[in-house]
């Protein structure tokens, strides 16, 4: 790490799901060690002087062993008994890291917590959920999530469950497709407001963000979106969803998905420049001001430009940032200052 390198506050990454596949399949991967497998280790987290992120947990469905999962099985619907089963397994692994790593990775649960981890050096996990499909319609498993330590959900990945329909995936598209929120969605909105859960808008439909937008008291959050105007993914946000997020004092965590920057939408060509990433944040900013423009990378759950390549390459995109003329200040905000005062404003 420079001296001049800027903490990150990544809002999304997919290393948990990463570690957890390793552990299932018998590979010893260490996130502590580090692994070139990974996006993000703690060696390579210290060297992009990440301070932390929203952790996702991501249920992929049942799969039969040695049986590569089709994409389309992706999007099938799950049991969820299965997805609590998978959610708790991922979630131990992320605990049982925070013991093994002897305060190097500290599990977060509020904002103050994040500033304290920081202040340690170490990496700080806050936990979250990439659909809701372990949780129940009675809420009892996200009353007891919660108390475990979840501070962010998204009610939906790109797929359907009882709470509401996600966004496929097909380019260029427009994330107008399906229905919105289920009665149960509006529900786990009003619940997760009152509990204090960050509720992400990244994989939801465009119904579903509205009516999160008319159900919910919080600003609206996009952990892990881009711009629809410059990248037509379903998975971007239209200018009107822009001027949504603005006016509810809301954020957007740029991703550094290459499909999602990428004006052709090609998810495996990772010849995208820093200043493409910077033109998505500078929109971003015209329309949400500073306070609204964060970072949320997608690590580990997707292809990154080859001038980032991993976590350790995220000071080029500051770099990037200060070559275009952001000042000190708004780079700070866009690395972590807007994450942790988003998180307070959500109560957590
Ligand atoms: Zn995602």
């Amino acid at each position: 790490m420079t001296d001049n390198a800027v903490p990150i506050f990544d809002g999304h990454n997919d290393t948990l799901l990463r570690l957890d596949m390793a552990r299932r399949s018998n590979k010893t991967i260490s996130f502590l060690k580090g692994d070139k497998s990974l996006h993000i280790d703690f060696p390579k987290a210290q060297a992009g002087a990440l301070a932390g992120g929203l952790f996702a947990i991501f249920v992929p469905p049942p799969q039969e062993p040695g049986k590569p999962l089709e994409f389309s099985q992706m999007q099938q619907e799950l049991d969820q008994g299965y997805a609590l089963n998978q959610t708790l397994s991922m979630m131990a692994g992320a605990f049982r890291l925070a013991r093994q790593s002897k305060a190097r990775v500290q599990i977060c649960r509020s904002s103050l917590e994040i500033k304290m981890a920081m202040e340690d050096g170490a990496v700080a996990l806050m936990l979250h959920i990439e659909g809701a499909e372990a949780i129940d319609a009675d809420f009892d498993a996200l009353e007891v999530l919660y108390a475990a330590g979840l501070r962010s959900l998204g009610p939906v990945w790109s797929r359907s469950n009882i709470f509401g329909h996600g966004v496929p995936f097909n380019f260029p598209g427009s994330p107008d497709h399906g229905p919105g929120l289920t009665d149960a969605g509006k529900e786990l909105v009003r619940e997760c407001n009152k509990l204090g859960i960050l509720i992400d808008l990244s994989h939801l439909n465009e119904q579903g963000f509205w009516d999160v937008n008319s159900v919910s008291t919080k600003p609206l959050v996009a952990t892990h979106s881009n711009v629809h105007a410059l990248c037509e993914s379903p998975r971007n946000l239209t200018n009107d969803q822009l001027t949504a997020i603005a006016e509810s004092k809301g954020l957007v965590g740029l991703n550094y998905a290459v499909g999602f920057l990428r004006s052709d939408g090609d998810k495996f060509n990772r010849d995208v420049s820093l200043d493409r990433m910077v033109d998505h944040i500078a929109y971003l900013l015209d329309y949400l001001g500073e306070d609204g423009v964060a970072l949320g990378s997608d690590f580990d759950g997707a292809m990154v430009p080859n001038q980032i390549n991993d976590v350790s390459g995220n000071q080029a995109l500051i770099a990037q940032m200060r070559a275009r003329d952001f000042g000190d200040d708004l780079i700070e905000k866009i690395a972590y200052r807007n994450w942790i005062s988003m998180l307070e404003k959500t109560g957590i």
